[in-house]
């Protein structure tokens, strides 16, 4: 089928071997986050162990040698998503302060009456930082709607983009409905309107190649922690026109050109974005998740997470009353899905006790699911160290945790 080997990808991963209540660990929340290859994991440790200084200040030897090494990721990630330069990329913290950091600075250039577009599918964190915006700055946030399968209405979309629009700001992957969204022909659509469009990428890094300069995108963003890296390191790529457009986000150490009482000036790209000591730790686990990635191919993940999508999708709905809640055509591996009246939480609950980790409830989309009229859903997402084996037992416990539930 797929040449990939499995069974050699999991042996990376030592968690995988954890028990749960005393059977074998079946994790499908990697939409939540993912796990971490023990590269990622000894990395950390060497450099906390053998490279621990801070960086861009100290002369000496060990700061020197890690300021390379934050660079060198920097580097490792331009190459990743394909940016035209390093400086185009700033560390954060993650897809949230990525996104509020644009929502806060890009506001800024935005008048009363401008207007911000959004979807229906957005995660809380393309919802909230731009609310906070619009009810700073008088702007007027728009909704675009999606249709019964979970895929954007383009049309409606494109109504919605006018001479009053300053950002259009989309998910490439919907957490809660796998969608993948049209992004390349959305971002130039846009553009034919002179309109700058920001991606959360959170859900799509680790599942799809990425190509910033191919999208056309002005602005990407994702999480280290969702990409096999460790949490508390995030990414916003930027074309460095528009970061250099944008006001500084926060003050501090780093950001910083040259300080006195009366007036400061602010450091060029990226550092004017880096106020304080970066997480230089993270930063490198993170380019060493993402050459981990690199190795095996996204390609490949994509095609062996399409397989794994295909086959629960089919598996789930032998299911009677099986309800799955996104079904585009173009999909990446999370299923959402309710079974009869069963409340998704009673089943994630049952489903837990037999060793399978899903998600129940809004996935940080509340808007959505209220839209959909449901609960909430249960959740699994997959990622390539996932097997179909796994997909064979945790429809098993399913079987079993419904018929005790209905
Ligand atoms: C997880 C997620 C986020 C938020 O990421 P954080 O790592 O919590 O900052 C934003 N958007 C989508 C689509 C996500 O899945």
């Amino acid at each position: 089928m797929i040449d990939m080997d499995i069974s050699k990808i999991r042996a990376d991963f030592p968690i995988l071997s954890e028990k749960i209540y005393g059977k074998p660990l079946i994790y499908f929340d990697n939409a939540a986050t993912t796990q971490k290859p023990r590269c990622v994991l000894d990395k950390i440790t060497e450099l906390y162990t053998t490279q621990n200084a801070n960086i861009h200040r100290g002369v000496h030897y060990l700061s020197q040698r890690a300021t390379a090494a934050h660079e060198e990721a920097r580097q490792t990630v331009a190459e990743f998503i394909h940016a035209a330069a390093a400086k185009e990329i700033i560390f954060t913290r993650g897809t949230t302060e990525s996104i509020n950091l644009v929502a806060t600075c890009f506001s800024e250039l935005c008048k009363a009456g401008d207007e911000i577009v959004i979807t229906q599918m957005e995660h809380h964190s393309n919802i909230v930082p731009w609310q906070i915006a619009a009810e700073r700055k008088g702007l007027h946030l728009r909704i675009a709607p999606i249709d019964e399968k979970g895929d954007l209405c383009i049309k409606e979309l494109e109504r919605l983009l006018n001479s009053n629009t300053k950002l259009l700001a989309i998910a490439h992957v919907s957490n809660v409905l796998g969608t993948i969204n049209p992004i390349k022909q959305i971002i130039a659509m846009a553009h034919a309107k002179n309109i700058p469009v920001l991606i959360d990428g959170a859900q799509a890094v680790a599942h799809l190649a990425v190509d910033v300069q191919d999208l056309d995108a002005d602005f990407y963003t994702f999480s280290g922690h969702k990409i096999y890296g460790p949490t508390g390191i995030g990414i916003l790529y930027g074309k460095a026109s528009w970061l250099n457009k944008l006001p500084p986000y926060q003050g501090g150490g780093e950001m910083i050109q040259n300080v006195t009482f009366e007036k400061t000036t602010f450091n060029e790209l990226p550092y004017k974005f880096e106020a304080g000591t970066p997480d230089f730790i993270g930063s490198v686990a993170l380019a060493t998740a993402l050459n981990y990635i690199k190795d095996i191919g996204i390609e490949h993940i994509k095609e062996y997470e399409n397989y794994l999508l295909q086959y629960a999708t089919e598996r789930l709905l032998e299911i009677p009353q099986m309800r799955l809640i996104g079904t585009s055509e173009h999909k990446s591996g999370v299923i959402s899905f309710l079974v009869g009246n069963i409340h998704p939480y009673d089943l994630g609950l049952l489903l837990d006790k037999t060793g399978v980790a899903v998600r129940t409830g809004h996935h940080c989309a509340q808007p959505l699911i209220d839209l959909l009229g449901i609960p909430g859903t249960v959740r699994a997402s997959f990622a390539l160290y996932n097997t179909k084996a796994e997909i064979d037992d945790f429809i098993e416990h399913l079987q079993l945790c419904i018929n005790i539930l209905m």
